[in-house]
């Protein structure tokens, strides 16, 4: 990934939280944020609406739809 990498909302209703986070990071970012937060629960998680949009290419290429 280089500079243009779009950047993917964040959502956590928990937390009513909503933030943007460059793609390369969002997996981490996201994991740790539950894992700290919310006991390891898959509470934050992308932007549904926008998850859609992205899955056309890149999800499947990094295997963000591959969870369970
Ligand atoms: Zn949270």
């Amino acid at each position: 990934m280089s500079e243009g990498a779009p950047e993917i909302p964040i959502v956590c209703p928990a937390c009513d939280t909503r933030t943007r986070i460059p793609f390369p990071e969002v997996e981490e970012t996201v994991a740790r944020h539950n894992e700290e937060l919310h006991d390891g629960r898959s509470v934050a998680s992308v932007d549904p609406d926008v998850f859609d949009q992205l899955a056309d290419y890149v999800a499947a290429d990094l295997g963000l739809l591959e969870e369970s």
